[in-house]
């Protein structure tokens, strides 16, 4: 059977050849394996109906996405963690959503939708419909698209969707953006998060005011604030600065692993010299000082760029291999007082596969609440195991996704999605 050999084909290599040279690793192997079910077609487009073997058949467009009244996470958890208890959905994405179909170059495009359709705080809240029926945006309204594609993919598990309406309007998100050609998806990223983040303020809040990022919701999932400080090292005078951030671009050049990447990020460096000189404002004159950058409130999401262009080559990209786990402790890089330990768990990986910074093709992996983990490839989408990791090549990493694990690991997560699933 036709159909039957190219998924096969297609699981077990799900990777572009081009890109076996490919570094970047997952600690672990990634094995792919068959469906559970067979497919129902693959025909024009890639179909799948019941991918994951755990779930039941789907009962109803709101199959994919499920409430969970029984294990809500109570709103004085989410306090506790400094989260806004607006957020404190007990919903959970079980399903996989729906393929994009590529309509010309947006591969970039469908692989961010993809990391943000499940990035599960961000789907509770669009699901709730809160921005939707107040909203007050004339002309395009990312946050609306956002909503409409977002409850569109995920009530479409098994099939496949054209996101036109966020591609016809890619330069209302930037005019830096032009159709059909193929945009670096960490620009879109940002540059989607911040429309969206303008469009859920309330009229006359200005979108870089403090009340602004108090106020909107993206900053409460995405957003995190970033000290830098700069301590004389004459009168130990400390001068701070905090900027917002709602994703961390790191340098991999001389980084093997996240960790180290993360660690170089936040080392002190010493301003001692030249133009880096530092002029205390205590002790009024040039001093030599510590300069430090540090993540003083650390994100609920929090998604991390790995630049992969070099600064004095343009197009050159840098392919080299960057480890990661499936656990970030954000401790050790965190000035903010946090007790105990900070923890996240993966479940986003956008990868970008090609040679140059200016073409080859972007796809992610993500994982479903039941720690199912999926390849979303434009209209292709792929279960895959992950239960056991080894050195495998992997296309390089464009970004890595990761979620605060608010009650201390997977393990209660877990139990968490078996009451759910049970229910
Ligand atoms: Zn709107
Ligand atoms: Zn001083």
């Amino acid at each position: 059977m036709a159909e039957a050999s190219s998924i096969q084909t297609e699981t077990l290599n799900p990777l572009d050849p081009s890109t076996s040279n490919a570094s970047v690793l997952f600690h672990r192997e990634i094995k792919f394996q068959l469906a559970k079910k067979p497919f129902r077609g693959f025909s024009s487009d890639f179909h799948i109906e019941t991918l994951n073997p755990t779930t039941s058949e789907p009962r109803g467009p709101s199959s994919a996405l499920s409430v969970a009244p029984a294990k809500r996470h109570d709103a004085s958890e989410f306090s506790e963690f400094g989260l806004d208890p607006e957020l404190s959905f007990g919903i959970t994405v079980r399903k996989i959503g729906a393929g994009l179909r590529n309509l010309g170059n947006t591969c970039f495009l469908n692989s961010v939708l993809q990391c943000l359709t499940h990035t599960e705080p961000l789907a509770a809240y669009l699901q709730s419909g809160k921005h939707k029926s107040s909203c007050h945006v004339a002309g395009f309204c990312a946050l609306c698209a956002i909503q409409n594609h977002v409850s569109r993919a995920l009530h479409a598990s098994g099939r496949t969707l054209s996101p036109e309406d966020l591609v016809g309007n890619l330069r209302c998100i930037s005019r830096n953006f032009q159709n059909a050609r193929q945009e670096d998806a960490h620009e879109y990223m940002v540059n989607l998060l911040e429309s969206m983040h303008r469009c859920c303020l309330p009229s006359g809040v200005p979108s870089e005011s403090p009340s602004a990022y108090e106020k909107s919701f993206v900053h409460k999932i995405f957003g995190g604030l970033l000290r830098s400080q700069v301590k004389c090292q004459q009168c130990s005078f400390c001068s701070n600065k905090f900027d917002p951030f709602l994703d961390l671009s790191l340098e991999i050049f001389k980084a093997e692993s996240l960790h180290k990447a993360l660690a170089n990020f936040t080392a002190a460096e010493w301003l001692d010299g030249g133009e880096k000189q530092y002029n205390c404002q205590r002790c009024k004159q040039k001093v030599r000082a510590l300069k430090q950058l540090t993540v003083h409130k650390a994100p609920y999401v929090l998604t991390i760029h790995l630049k992969r262009f070099h600064a004095y080559e343009p197009g050159q990209k840098i392919k080299k291999k960057v480890r990661f786990d499936c656990a970030l402790d954000l401790k050790p890089f965190v000035s903010g007082s946090y007790e105990g330990d900070l923890k996240y768990s993966l479940y986003g990986v956008l990868v970008h596969s090609g040679h140059s910074t200016h073409s080859g093709h972007y796809y992610c992996y993500v994982r479903t609440s039941n720690d199912m983990w999926y390849t979303l490839d434009d209209n292709k989408v792929l279960l895959i195991s992950v239960s056991s990791f080894s050195p495998a090549p992997l296309p390089v990493i464009a970004s890595i996704w990761l979620r605060r694990a608010l009650d201390g690991g997977t393990k209660k997560e877990k139990e968490t999605m078996n009451l759910v699933l049970q229910n």
